[in-house]
């Protein structure tokens, strides 16, 4: 096991949380992760959450902060509203995550991953609470007391990686396999444009402390239900092309003939990226209450955050998504009309620099 070296210049320096205090009062410091530190140092029960429908990231960084806080000789409640995927069942603690739609019971903070909002986690009870907000989005918002956003970094989970190091913990081999599957996982496979050679570096230092890499990725890209590859089929049939976009989707009714859940539709959007000459994918999954989800992804030259944003989602450059009230075929026309014309904003910028 490896102990982890402090970092310098990070020590306590913000008021102690309270729970029950206004959200509209933010918490001055000079750096977000010294007021995180605090706020662990001085409370004694916390809340780890995320968001709705959690995926590799999500749920490794969840696990690894509920062990870093638990190494502090604190108290960590790990919390989802949709229960955790398939895949990610194997990780170490990952049973000791509640779903639940309500937050009951007092905590000295709720500490949010990934969320750019607490609409995003799909809890209640969140509201009057102190809150701390870590996210590595570009869309993220500061919406919390303590707010620790790192847009450069490629997971939420190599954020909670610098705040065990931080923390002067133990980076022990269960935490190792929670961190390495969110960069994994948000790097899809370490091909976004998010990757760096401090990711290897991060990757590397995550094998070190006990990550099974190939354990990991068997878990995450070789052990997909029947269900899947059939819903992958189903859209698949459907997969349109146009010039450098394309697009596919499922029905409901596709879900339901292929006994798919709507976790099995993940990943569905990162085989059709796969075709050459296209740079941008969409994929829509029609929900049984009536709307639409979408993913966005692109291979560098489009930003599809900005769009997913547009359209009331967030994300990254590369990946994003949103989900959208009303029919298939309107959603389907929503977003072909906001490719298309951002891809008609390339092309013209294109030719300008010509
Ligand atoms: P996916 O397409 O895999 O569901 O999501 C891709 C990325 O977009 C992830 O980083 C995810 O957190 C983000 N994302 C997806 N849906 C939403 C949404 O409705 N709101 C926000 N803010 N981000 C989203
Ligand atoms: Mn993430």
């Amino acid at each position: 096991m490896n102990s982890l070296p402090q970092k310098p210049g990070i020590g306590p320096q913000v008021p102690a949380p309270q729970t029950g205090s206004a959200r509209a009062s933010r918490v001055p410091t000079a750096h977000p992760l010294a007021a995180i530190l605090d706020v662990l140092h001085r409370g004694e029960r916390f809340l780890v959450c995320s968001h709705a429908r959690p995926d590799g990231d999500a749920v490794g960084s969840m696990l690894a902060l509920g062990m870093v806080i638990e190494q502090m000789g604190k108290r960590a409640d790990l919390v989802t509203a949709d229960r955790i995927p398939l895949q990610y069942r194997q990780l170490p603690g990952a049973d000791a995550i509640r779903t639940m739609l309500r937050i009951h019971g007092p905590y000295d903070a709720a500490i949010l991953l990934e969320c750019d909002s607490l609409e995003r986690t799909r809890l209640r009870g969140l509201e009057d609470r102190f809150l701390v907000n870590i996210d590595h989005h570009i869309t993220g918002v500061e919406f919390a007391q303590v707010n620790w956003i790192d847009r450069s970094a490629v997971s939420v989970g190599e954020m909670v990686y610098e705040l065990a190091r931080a923390a002067g913990v133990v980076l022990t081999p269960q935490m190792a396999q929670c961190l390495y599957t969110t960069v994994l996982t948000d790097t899809g496979g370490f091909c976004y444009g998010n990757v760096r050679e401090s990711t290897f570096a991060l990757a590397r230092e995550l094998v070190r402390a006990g990550a099974d890499p190939i354990a990991i990725a068997h878990e995450v890209y070789f052990s997909a239900p029947a269900s899947r590859l059939l819903l992958l089929g189903a859209a698949l049939r459907r997969l349109k092309r146009e010039g450098r976009l394309a697009w596919l989707w499922v029905t409901h009714q596709d879900m339901q003939r292929t006994c798919a859940t709507e976790e099995d539709s993940e990943g569905i959007v990162n085989v059709a990226l796969g075709m050459a000459g296209v740079d941008a994918v969409v994929f829509l999954c029609e929900l049984p209450d009536g709307r639409v989800r979408m993913s966005l992804r692109s291979k560098g030259r489009l930003n599809v955050a900005t769009i997913a944003a547009r359209l009331g989602g967030g994300g990254h450059q590369d990946a994003a998504g949103c989900t959208l009230d009303g029919s298939l075929p309107r959603a389907l026309k929503e977003i072909l009309g906001e490719l298309r014309s951002a891809m008609a904003n390339l092309k013209a910028k294109r030719s300008h620099q010509e």
